[in-house]
């Protein structure tokens, strides 16, 4: 009986450390609804052990991922390393480009996602219409981040502007890859029922359907609702807000964006959009090297790109008449002190094209 009371005792103390109602404690989708107080009072041995069962579950979904993908837990939030790279196939499909490309990103360390587990619901609920146009405000199960699916003018939906490729995703100002919209076509990678991604408030995101394959029901202004199963979360939808449409739980805004997440630091200079363009291919043929095919209506164009040992990227554009000199940039460091932070020491924001 001792070993059962030491854990439930541990579950308490972090709760109230985090300032937690016992509610809370349950992850929003292992909870089945015992009464906060009454919970912890006349059923102590459940709780802790539900709550490890559910990490256990949610930190087995990042790992379908691995090695690039690692997630773990402390006390209070999800802790996710990625380099933001997807192992499919990205940029093709995408009419309106901004010139960036894929490059991994340092989302590691200081520097990784750091996402509630115990998600308390906001007094004031903040909608993705006019607030968060810059960052992300979830983090796919494959470790990449997904931004407002209006852009950060306040009124582009990315999708229907063609600037997502056939995943729902681009690059940032960064080369940093996100989605704009849900992925859902991570549902066959995790299986049914089991949930894309996670909102930044903590909330989780499902697929089109419960995990019992039915329908979601009603849905409200954020694309959210509760059922007993799995207490409050989010769906993906095939219209906007395609997501979580804002937060029902708590963040803290700052500067336009959830804060604190990862930052992604540009590496080269910004160029403009290139009207005409269509990105017809994109390939990996190796870990560090990758090409893409951008088709305008004159000719194909060919961008390769490649890592080199000593921590740049070198880019080379070839076409039917010939070959542009290299240009080489240092990559962002994955060291977190220095130019990274600002002055208070806080990673530097994350910038949208
Ligand atoms: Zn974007
Ligand atoms: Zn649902």
């Amino acid at each position: 009986m001792k070993t059962f009371l030491r854990p439930i005792a541990i579950g308490i103390a972090l709760a109230g450390m985090a300032g937690l109602k016992a509610h809370d404690l349950a992850d929003g989708e292992a909870t089945h609804g015992p009464a906060p107080a009454e919970g912890i009072a006349s059923r102590p041995a459940r709780l802790p052990l539900r709550v490890a069962d559910a990490a256990a579950e949610r930190l087995k979904l990042f790992g379908r991922f691995g090695p690039k993908v690692r997630a773990s837990t402390n006390a209070t939030h999800w802790i996710v390393e990625s380099d933001g790279m997807p192992d499919h196939r990205m940029m093709v499909g995408i009419t309106a480009w901004q010139q960036q490309v894929p490059l991994p990103q340092p989302y590691t360390g200081d520097n990784a996602w750091r996402i509630p587990r115990f998600p308390v619901p906001a007094a004031q609920p903040l909608s993705a219409k006019d607030h968060f146009f810059r960052g992300a405000i979830a983090l796919a199960v494959n470790g990449v981040p997904i931004f407002n699916p209006i852009k950060n003018d306040g009124r582009t939906d990315t999708f229907l502007a063609g600037e997502l490729d056939e995943f729902g995703g681009h690059c940032g100002r960064a080369d940093d890859y996100h989605y704009h919209i849900a992925p859902t076509h991570l549902q066959e990678r995790v299986g049914p029922g089991q949930p894309i991604a996670v909102a930044l408030d903590g909330y989780w995101i499902y697929g089109f359907t419960e995990p019992d394959g039915a329908p979601a029901g009603a849905l409200d202004a954020f694309n959210g609702h509760s059922t007993p199963g799995l207490g409050y979360h989010y769906h993906a939808t095939r219209n906007y807000p395609y997501l979580n449409g804002g937060f029902h739980g708590e963040v803290v805004e700052r500067e336009g964006q959830v804060d604190p997440q990862p930052r992604a630091e540009p590496v080269r200079p910004a160029l403009p959009p290139w009207r005409g363009a269509r990105i017809t291919g994109f390939e990996r043929p190796q870990s560090n090297h990758f090409h893409l095919e951008v088709t305008t209506p004159a000719r194909t164009h060919h961008l390769h790109y490649h890592l080199n040992t000593n921590q740049t990227v070198t880019f080379e554009w070839s076409d039917g008449s010939g070959q542009s000199p290299p240009e080489t940039y240092p990559l962002a460091s994955g060291n977190r002190r220095g130019p990274g932070r600002d002055p208070a020491g806080r990673p530097r924001r994350r910038r949208e094209p």
